[in-house]
């Protein structure tokens, strides 16, 4: 398990693609392959999969941790 991620930028673009339903079959298939092997990315998917079900209003606050609740209100905020 890699403990830092140097592509982070490109696979942060591909969870948000993923989770906007935006993202290939192809792409879907090497996020699997990535995120078995790298720690900050499946926290990244974590994180911004409980920020948009908040946004959506699916999720009940007291579900996310303290660090995702405070990155929900910099995303409302903005
Ligand atoms: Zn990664």
């Amino acid at each position: 398990m890699k403990e830092s991620c140097e592509h982070q930028a490109d696979c942060l673009k591909r969870i948000q693609a993923i989770l906007d339903g935006g993202a290939s079959e192809a792409e879907k298939q090497h996020f699997k392959d990535h995120i078995d092997i790298c720690k900050p990315c499946i926290d990244m998917y974590h994180l911004e999969k409980c920020i948009k079900e908040a946004l959506q209003g699916k999720v009940e606050k007291k579900c996310c941790p303290d660090k995702i609740a405070a990155a929900i209100q910099a995303e409302i905020t903005k």
